[in-house]
């Protein structure tokens, strides 16, 4: 974890998905700057035992009047961080209304309840997954927004619903376009573990300390050097911090801005697995199959308006610390 970044003074900040992979690695960073993260979350998808920087309120966003209700028993609170989605990009191909209900429905409920009780800051996880198939990479958020996937389009929505409240309510918000996410603290108390995870370097990870099957490989025959996707992997802390930036840059006035949260890197599958087994001397032994439904070809970001809107720079994302600080939390988790 790095060292502070902005003193949040005893500040009460409301961390909606707090228990999950992302949502935790905030809240820590939250309470080493001096803040209180008040998680609110159903563990539909995070865990109980990853809440331990603040007090926990039991709500699914889905329900709106339990919604409004939570937030007026927290309507001292100013900012808002918005984590909680259903994120896994197959699950939204077979069950579209699903992800509509939980994603949309929620941020509608949640986008009322915070207009209730003047709630006038937020700060929301988007997706690189917005903007669609396209030759223009590093991406720039100006680019055109035209997702592929259920889960792309359901995110898209959310910033759509979002600009649409700050131009008619002015509400402030900073919506992140995320990358992806990966490592975990140094710490090694907290870190990804989804159920069933569908990440590729959770996954590759399982696959080199022996558990399991082998890892499988989606699809060989995409236009990049060795036929494998290429994504921009931004370590989880860095993530963490650029929330705080986010709320240093709307404490100075900051109303509204879609900023990458990327390093600007790409790194293809296969290169991943070479990494994996650089840092860890271990094997990866795969399978390489078809394509996942869903997945674009290339992704990575053109970092610069982060750091000129909020001054956010990654420093822990090097693909090395970045699977170092996985490998690290998971053989502690699988005791290998
Ligand atoms: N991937 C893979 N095997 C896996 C998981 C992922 O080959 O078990 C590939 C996936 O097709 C994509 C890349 O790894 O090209 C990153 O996938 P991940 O699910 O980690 O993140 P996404 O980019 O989908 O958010």
């Amino acid at each position: 974890m790095s060292t502070p970044t902005y003193n949040l003074n005893g500040r009460d900040i409301i961390v909606v998905g707090g228990g999950g992979y992302i949502g935790a690695h905030v809240c820590k960073m939250i309470a080493e700057n001096g803040g209180t993260p008040i998680v609110f979350d159903n563990f539909s998808a995070g865990h109980e035992h990853a809440v331990k920087w603040g007090p926990f309120v039991d709500v699914d966003l889905r329900d709106r009047a339990d919604t409004i209700a939570a937030f007026r028993n927290h309507d001292h609170v100013e900012s808002v961080i918005h984590l909680a989605s259903s994120i896994e990009v197959g699950e939204g191909e077979r069950d579209p209304a699903g992800f509509y209900d939980n994603n949309v429905m929620g941020a509608i409920n949640l986008l009322m309840a915070m207009r209730e009780t003047q709630t006038h800051n937020l700060i929301f996880s988007s997706t690189c997954a917005t903007y669609g198939e396209t030759q223009n990479m590093p991406l720039l958020e100006s680019e055109i927004q035209n997702p592929f996937s259920v889960y792309g389009k359901t995110k898209l929505a959310i910033e759509h619903l979002i600009q649409s409240y700050h131009k008619a309510y002015g509400l402030n918000y900073v919506t992140f376009r995320y990358f992806n996410a990966s490592g975990a603290d140094a710490s090694g108390d907290i870190g990804e573990e989804h159920d069933p995870e569908t990440h590729l370097i959770p996954n590759a990870l399982k696959a080199a300390a022996g558990l399991g099957s082998k890892m499988k490989l989606f699809g060989t025959d995409y236009d990049t050097p060795d036929g494998t996707c290429v994504r921009d992997y931004i370590h989880v802390n860095d993530i963490a911090l650029a929330h705080i930036e986010a709320i240093r840059a709307m404490d100075a006035g900051l109303t509204n801005a879609e900023l990458n949260l990327g390093t600007g890197e790409g790194y293809s599958v296969l290169q991943i697995i070479k990494a994996i087994e650089e840092v860890t001397g271990l094997p990866v032994p795969y399978d390489a199959g078809p394509r996942r439904e869903g997945d674009l070809t290339k992704l990575y970001a053109n970092a610069a308006k982060a750091e000129s809107v909020i001054g956010f720079t990654p420093q822990h994302s090097s693909l090395e610390n970045i699977i170092q600080t996985a490998w690290n939390f998971h053989k502690t988790k699988w005791g290998v």
